[in-house]
């Protein structure tokens, strides 16, 4: 549940409600909520993360959608050891067709996974992929980048993550765009407005 924008008590009252799961989409945001709300809170990160704020939320965070660097894995896995933890990541992929300045493109990924380092940072496990589609009124258009972002996701698992069935997370899908995303396997949505009203 996607708890950007929303008060502390719209929050609590989701939380008594039985809600576990928040997910905020800026690092400052994130660490005031942490502080105020119950510990039992299981808090994702669902914006871009800057490397020199890592360090500020390994200690807590469940899970990184947003992960879009080799740099910044690098970082997160430095800091979960800090920590004497291992964090669950996401890599952002870009299937949308407007500006958006986040995302690594399929062959950015490609090149990252070939590369090979990423199997020497015991400190993060890579989930799966995020990837969010154009804000369009083309249902269509939707369809082809969640499909897109779908088969990348398929294509990465077999040649990459065979071994390793953590792999297995494909957050797709907001408020607006949650039914299309659900048809093309995604197995995260991220739902804030819709819930929240
Ligand atoms: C805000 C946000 C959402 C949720 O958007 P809603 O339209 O409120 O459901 C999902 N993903 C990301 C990355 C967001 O920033």
């Amino acid at each position: 549940m996607v708890s950007k924008y929303r008060s502390i008590e719209e929050i609590k009252e989701a939380y008594d409600a039985g809600q576990r799961l928040f997910a905020e989409n800026r690092v400052q945001a994130l660490l005031e909520r942490h502080e105020q709300l119950p510990t039992d809170i299981q808090w994702h990160l669902i914006g871009h993360l800057q490397t020199n704020k890592v360090k500020y939320i390994a200690p807590f965070i469940g899970m990184i959608h947003s992960v879009d660097s080799l740099k910044l894995l690098k970082v997160i896995d430095e800091q979960a050891a800090r920590n004497n933890r291992v964090i669950d990541v996401l890599l952002q992929i870009y299937v949308a067709t407007e500006e958006s300045k986040f995302g690594l493109t399929e062959a950015e990924l490609t090149e990252l996974l070939e590369e090979g380092s990423w199997r020497n940072l015991p400190y993060i496990r890579i989930c799966g992929l995020m990837a969010m589609a154009s804000l369009t009124e083309s249902e269509s258009q939707i369809h082809s980048e969640f499909s897109e972002a779908q088969r990348i996701f398929q294509k990465i698992k077999s040649s990459y993550f065979r071994e390793n069935p953590e792999f297995c997370e494909l957050s797709t899908g907001m408020s607006s765009d949650y039914p299309i995303a659900l048809e093309h396997g995604s197995t995260l949505v991220r739902i804030g407005s819709a819930v929240f009203g």
